[in-house]
């Protein structure tokens, strides 16, 4: 399997993004503003405003991270487990939520590629620019379908292949050329950021992943590009 610009076992991948995100965590928050201009919040609003989240209904945001995603939904009202890999990530996560006074939330260690978690469990599942970091996506998918209630609703905000001629390139150059400087430069960790962005030019086309959403068991799929696709959501239901 991939990993950034080389091939790994497949057995060596989780434990090497294990290390990228204990890395860098704790600049994590700063790093996304930095490279994104601050648009990530934009995308991730979007992303929100697309699940819908109603009060009381339980939601997994799975590769939750630092808690962009669940503090969004929290505030809606919804009981959200906040899943993760990343120990280092979750507890940067609990800081932020103890900061905010967010309370309600459940922090929970968990490989989205295995859950512990019992069939049917959540009303929607949420993974914002996680999905491309797992060593075997279908089986994540599977996972997704199989926590989920019947009715229950899959969304994935991930970056995508943007459509749009000349963005594409200009893009392109910025990523690979300015975002391991970015990196380098504020949070002390080039590699890392080369993983990253090599991480995104990897993952599936739009069309071909939302073939994989479907062959996960997911019907009414749908992708929302954002940008041209340089960000897209993912969406479907579990019926
Ligand atoms: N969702 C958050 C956000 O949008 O800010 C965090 C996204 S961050 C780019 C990716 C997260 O995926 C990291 O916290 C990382 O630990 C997590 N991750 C990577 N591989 C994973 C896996 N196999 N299972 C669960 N989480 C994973």
């Amino acid at each position: 399997v991939s990993f950034g610009y080389r091939e790994v076992d497949a057995s060596e991948k989780a434990g090497m993004v294990r290390q990228v995100f204990s890395g860098v965590a704790g600049s994590y928050d700063l790093m996304n503003d930095a490279m994104s201009f601050g648009a990530h919040r934009l995308w991730k609003d979007q992303f929100v405003a697309r699940v819908k989240p109603r009060a009381g209904e339980a939601i997994l945001d799975m590769a939750g991270g630092t808690g962009d995603i669940a503090f969004r939904l929290a505030k809606a009202g919804a009981a959200v487990t906040v899943a993760d890999i990343n120990p280092e990530m979750l507890a940067v996560g609990q800081q932020r939520a103890g900061k905010r006074q967010l309370s309600g939330l459940l922090w929970s260690e968990q490989n989205a590629e295995a859950l512990s978690f019992a069939d049917r469990s959540f009303d929607a599942y949420t993974i914002a620019f996680g999905i491309r970091n797992v060593t075997f996506i279908d089986k994540a998918l599977a996972e997704a379908h199989r926590v989920l209630n019947y009715g229950g609703r899959f969304f994935c905000l991930e970056f995508s292949t943007c459509v749009w001629p000349g963005f594409a390139e200009i893009y392109d150059a910025y990523s690979h050329r300015l975002v391991p400087k970015i990196g380098k430069a504020l949070a002390k960790d080039e590699e890392s950021y080369r993983y990253l962005i090599e991480s995104i030019r990897r993952f599936p086309p739009m069309p071909e992943f939302e073939r994989m959403i479907r062959a996960a068991g997911f019907a009414q799929t749908k992708v929302e590009p954002i940008l041209g696709g340089l960000v897209a959501i993912h969406s479907g239901w579990k019926v």
